[in-house]
């Protein structure tokens, strides 16, 4: 499948509401932001199951910005949308939504927000919702996924 999961609150903690993968001085200095301790290696077992993994956030932070920070985690990623792609693609599209993970070939999609699910609902796509402070948000994704197989 083609999976794809949000950034902010799902995988870049907001505060302090997950614990965070280390990062050192230099990387700070970088701008290298936090990612979700975990996330590399949930990443990398869905890839070897077959997946492919995509980033979909409604941030406008940029792609190269975005695939550089996870490059630095040792994540690598098919698609990157950003929220200017976001609005143009649906836009063009006449959906009236936030997210719409069918116009970029994404069957499945991993978020923090109830509001995400609740499109998912109405316009018929598939998602995944973890909160940020959910321990188990690993097992959550795993079922989640073998459930939509
Ligand atoms: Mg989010």
């Amino acid at each position: 499948m083609n999976i794809s999961f949000d950034l902010d609150s799902t995988l870049i903690p907001p505060g302090n509401e997950f614990e965070a993968e280390k990062r050192n001085f230099f990387i700070k200095f970088l701008g290298v932001e936090p990612i979700r301790i975990g996330t590399a290696k949930v990443i990398s077992d869905l890839q070897k199951q077959g997946h492919t993994i995509h980033i979909y956030t409604t941030s406008f932070r940029s792609q190269i910005k975005i695939r550089l920070m996870l490059f630095y985690y040792g994540i690598k990623v098919g698609k990157i949308i950003n929220q200017s792609q976001n609005q143009r693609t649906l836009k063009n599209r006449n959906i009236n939504a936030s997210k719409y993970p069918p116009a970029f070939g994404f069957d499945l999609h991993i978020d923090d927000l109830k509001g995400v699910k609740m499109e998912g609902e109405r316009l018929n796509f598939k998602t995944i919702i973890i909160k940020p402070n959910d321990k188990n948000w690993i097992e959550i994704i795993q079922k989640g996924i073998t459930f939509e197989q």
